[in-house]
């Protein structure tokens, strides 16, 4: 599997570092054309504003839009990635909204289908504020999402690679083995398709609180 990181700012090397560890190429990204032949793609921490200017100066914002392979989004990666950025993750988030330097802080995440929880390390983190129906939340914190998952984009506001713990990027990586798999004719129209009418259940929108903090 051939991953990029994103490498334009942040912290790249910690992600490239864990994804090896996992048996992945990695690729560090820089210009759009990197990004071709590449199975998935890292937008790491680091600061948000800087990420976005680098981007479109290099024109990597289009190539990324229109990236196609799964995407994993950290901490101001989730914040590129979101409705008011690259528009490519249906959350909203506030920047820095738990508040300044001092206030970053770790906590025991409970990690969807996992008995074992998960330690997120929160650096001047976004605060999710809304979810658009088709986004699932994986992990929450205090009531809120801090990791959820919209289709192929998966996004922490922690850093899983500052852990040991390797279970969010082994959750891309198998995202990224599923999209690589040519598609499986399961049956057609006709064939007797059983299931649920309507599909998927309906989600709702869900909005969470804003807290001023003073930041
Ligand atoms: N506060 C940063 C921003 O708003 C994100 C911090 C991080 O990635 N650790 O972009």
């Amino acid at each position: 599997m051939k991953i990029g990181v994103l490498a334009v700012q942040g912290n790249f090397r910690e992600h490239g570092a864990m994804l090896r560890r996992l048996g992945a190429d990695v690729v560090e990204v820089r210009k759009p054309e990197e990004l071709e032949g590449l199975d998935g793609l890292v937008v790491p921490g680091g600061e948000s504003t800087t990420f976005m200017r680098l981007m479109k100066l290099y024109g990597l914002d289009e190539a990324i839009r229109a990236f196609e392979a799964p995407i994993l989004g950290t901490c101001a990666g989730m914040i590129v990635l979101d409705r008011d950025h690259l528009g490519l993750v249906d959350v909203e988030v506030d920047r820095n909204a738990y508040g300044r330097q001092v206030a970053s802080f770790e906590a025991d995440l409970s990690l969807a289908g996992e008995s074992f929880p998960l330690r997120g390390v929160f650096i001047r983190a976004p605060r999710v504020r809304v979810t658009g129906e088709d986004v699932e939340v994986l992990a929450e914190h205090e009531g809120e999402p801090v990791l959820v998952r919209d289709g192929r984009v998966l996004v922490a506001s922690f850093h899983p690679e500052l852990t040991e713990d390797t279970r969010v990027h082994e959750m891309f990586l198998n995202a990224v083995q599923e999209a690589a798999k040519p598609p499986v004719r399961v049956s057609g129209p006709g064939e007797g398709v059983s299931g649920e009418p309507g599909g998927a259940p309906a989600h709702s929108r869900r909005r969470y609180g804003r807290v001023d903090v003073g930041a």
